[in-house]
């Protein structure tokens, strides 16, 4: 491939990409400006008008920055590798640290950073214009700032030495080293699926056993009517940033976790709680979680294997300016290229996994149906849409490639055929 045949490639993709990324989104916005005049008839009784014109205007807001954000990061993505920003990067780090392991996490580092810097004043202006004029934010400036001086600690101390094993198996393990590369990245999401919960969690919130004895014993009835064993049941201090509420399990084998957001035990009721705990076990009982995990990993095969080919291949780098000497001593540097180039190609597929997302939700609420009572999953599901305050309404295009949960109304009829 000619170098400006290979750029002319990217750089359609890139466009293509914010494209589809830019149409999706004003599809939404003019869905939502269309039927922001009356409650959608699913939610009306349930809904009124003030609190339906209060989750458009919410949805609209944040649909025009998630527009920003996507020229944002093409704009970026375009600098980098059609402006020649990567070339210019990998040359300084070279000048710095030579050619060894050093240059190759200054380099990861620097890329990180071109990404990383113009997406704080965004996140600033979700979290302090847009939730907290709606009345959902809790965050101080002062917790923003601490969280992300911990993220960015966090992705050095785990970055770091991923990046330099990865640099290692490339550089000494021969022709085949993707799948090496492979199983290392396999090995290490394991790893971490064991130490995020336990070592990174609590560095940004407190988990504190549930204390309450009535609703311990009703979660752990339901626990032994599924035969789920758990190794704790918490409270995560969630309102601390946002007043979203949430549930979740972490964690997997014997260190199982279940964790609540305070922000959920204040609003619902013990049986509601118990409803939508019911749920998150389904997902664990039919297997969703080990399905996605295995998809994920068959997935970053087919993608190792194709940055194996690429990082083998002469014209790849050189085509985005790197010199030959060093994309042959540097081999690192042709595969931060790969992750720079290959998310412009696959951001369809998103379509594909929110599509089987929302096949299991169908499941785990069936579960839940069949485990406790149906109508407490509704009744808590509709508390939860009113409180996140979403729209009741969508464009059906913009559904299918973005949303991973079904509509709440579809999922609350299902639940509750009788009203
Ligand atoms: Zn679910």
């Amino acid at each position: 491939l000619s170098p400006s045949l290979l750029l002319l490639i990217v750089g359609l993709a890139i466009l293509a990409s914010l494209g589809f990324d830019i149409w999706l989104d004003r599809r939404q916005i003019h869905w939502l400006e269309q039927h922001r005049t009356a409650v959608p008839p699913a939610f009306s009784g349930r809904v009124t008008l003030e609190e339906h014109h209060r989750a458009v205007d919410y949805a609209l807001e944040r649909l025009r920055l998630s527009v920003f954000d996507s020229a944002l990061g093409s704009a970026l993505s375009a600098l980098l590798l059609i402006g020649g920003l990567f070339a210019g990067l990998t040359d300084l780090a070279i000048a710095i640290a030579g050619q060894g392991y050093v240059a190759g996490l200054l380099l990861t580092g620097a890329v990180m950073l071109v990404y990383a810097v113009p997406e704080v004043p965004v996140a600033a202006w979700r979290t302090f214009r847009i939730e907290q004029k709606y009345g959902f934010n809790r965050t101080t400036p002062a917790l923003f700032v601490a969280d992300m001086l911990k993220g960015a600690a966090l992705a050095v101390v785990i970055g770091a030495p991923f990046i330099l094993a990865i640099d290692w198996i490339v550089r000494h393990a021969g022709q085949y080293w993707w799948l090496a590369g492979w199983g290392f990245y396999v090995a290490f999401s394991l790893l971490m699926l064991l130490i995020v919960p336990r070592f990174v969690m609590p560095l940004f919130n407190k988990f504190e056993p549930i204390d309450d004895q009535a609703l311990r014993a009703r979660i752990e009835t339901l626990l032994a009517r599924c035969g789920f064993h758990a190794s704790g049941l918490f409270k995560m201090d969630g309102s601390k940033r946002s007043s979203h509420g949430n549930a979740f399990f972490t964690g997997f084998g014997p260190t199982k976790r279940i964790v609540l957001f305070d922000t959920i035990l204040s609003s619902l009721t013990p049986s509601e709680i118990e409803a939508v705990l019911a749920h998150e076990l389904g997902h664990f009982k039919l297997r969703h979680i080990v399905k996605r995990m295995l998809t994920g990993f068959a997935v970053s095969l087919v993608a190792f294997a194709v940055i194996g080919y690429l990082v083998g291949a002469g014209w790849f780098a050189a085509g985005f300016g790197v010199a030959p000497d060093t994309a042959q001593n540097m081999p690192l540097v042709s595969l931060i290229l790969c992750m720079l180039v290959l998310p412009s190609f696959t951001g369809w597929a998103k379509g594909i996994s929110n599509w089987r997302s929302r096949l299991h939700e169908w499941e785990a609420d069936a579960y839940a149906a069949q485990q406790t009572n149906g109508a407490d999953l509704a009744s808590a599901l509709l508390k939860l849409h009113k409180d996140n305050a979403s729209p009741g309404t969508t464009d059906p295009i913009y559904s299918t490639f973005r949303h991973s949960h079904p509509p709440t109304a579809e999922r609350i009829a299902r639940l509750q055929p009788a009203s």
